[in-house]
């Protein structure tokens, strides 16, 4: 058997992007508002595009809801996923009112004729559709044959609703196995790169709030990420969405498969530290996150290990007593004053963009 990374993976189109085939990983969020609230609902889109968002889902539970995506859509400029259950009426309603996505599941939105008639509506307007299996809601039948939630189970609920979806020739497939259990997602996702070659959707559901849900999600989507899993991610925090975009990008610079401009390589301060490191690095930070230059930026506590430490880094300082260095690629270039070390860098990263 052969793991399926990412860059083997078929290619779907959502809108005017590539998911799948070794493109971009992209990165999405979901709106909270409530999608009946078209002015809230796109107010948000467009807030999340600013920081970052590639994609964006609302949920739709009401026809209302479903309608609304035309109004929707017309203002925002990302490709708009509708997250629909239980109802195949409101995924043709989604459809006839241009959406670009659907994320359902086919064995659980109705009868068969439903289900065909999403199918043959998804083919006519180039629609692709993401089957969300999630751990939480796996088919009773498949927990009894497979002794309780696991990725064998959950590989076998994904399988069941390709099954439905390659039965009327339908292919434009997403797939994401989501779990808010670790070693459960990272066992499903693998499980199902070895067995489809179907684009990956990446999460780790419910994963808590901000600071632990910001770890969790970094350690699970991660460690999927590196086995060359997903292609496209999404933070779930118990918090504002735009908190999940940065964490995403985040977790995507980190791993150097994309980069999102300023990255801030800072030292852990130790007794050697001559200067307020910690203050200074969460104000270089904060000035130079509208940077869109890809800069690796080096914050270090002492001249003796600064510059040679962060050889990598771009530009960086190094803080001495009363007085610090700016450095370039681990090359001095200036000495300046503590009090004008802040000043003179930024003064430097603006003459490099
Ligand atoms: Fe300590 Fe200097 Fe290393 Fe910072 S760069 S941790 S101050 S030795």
């Amino acid at each position: 058997m052969i793991l399926c990374k990412r860059e083997n993976t078929r290619i779907i189109h959502v809108k005017d992007r590539l998911i799948g085939g070794g493109n971009p990983i992209l990165i999405q969020s979901m709106t909270n508002t409530k999608t009946e609230n078209i002015e809230a609902t796109i107010n948000q889109i467009l807030a999340l595009e600013e920081a970052g968002c590639e994609v964006v889902r609302v949920t739709i539970p009401s026809a209302e809801a479903a309608r609304s995506i035309e109004k929707i859509i017309s203002h925002i400029h990302i490709p708009l996923v509708a997250d629909i259950h239980f109802d195949y009426k409101l995924a043709l309603l989604a459809i006839e009112n241009g959406i670009n996505k659907l994320r359902i599941n086919p064995g659980n939105i109705g009868s068969r004729a439903g289900v065909e008639q999403v199918v043959e509506k998804a083919k006519q307007y180039k629609v692709p559709i993401r089957i969300g299996v999630n751990s939480g809601s796996i088919e009773k039948s498949i927990l009894k044959e497979y002794g309780g939630v696991n990725a064998l189970a959950m590989l076998e609920s994904a399988k069941r609703h390709i099954d439905i979806l390659e039965a009327l020739e339908f292919y434009d497939i997403v797939i994401s196995l989501k779990a808010s259990h670790v070693p459960l997602a990272i066992d499903a996702y693998t499980t199902f790169a070895y067995h489809y070659n179907y684009p990956i959707h990446v999460g780790i559901t419910e994963a808590g709030t901000l600071y632990k849900g910001t770890i969790k999600s970094s350690v699970g989507i991660g460690a999927i990420l590196s086995q060359g899993i997903g292609d496209t991610i999404r933070v779930s925090l118990a918090d504002d969405p735009i908190k999940e975009i940065e964490c995403a990008k985040y977790i995507l610079q980190s791993l150097e498969l994309r980069k999102f401009g300023v990255e801030i390589i800072a030292c852990p301060t130790c007794g050697r530290t001559e200067v307020n490191l910690i203050e200074l690095a969460k104000r270089i930070e904060e000035s130079t996150k509208d940077i869109k230059t890809n800069l690796k930026i080096a914050v270090m506590g002492c001249i003796v290990n600064g510059p040679g430490e962060a050889r990598e880094a771009d530009i960086g300082i190094a803080g001495g007593k009363n007085e610090g260095l700016i450095f370039k690629k681990g090359q001095i270039i200036k000495k300046v004053k503590e009090e004008e070390l802040f000043d003179a860098l930024m003064k430097e990263i603006r003459d490099m963009q």
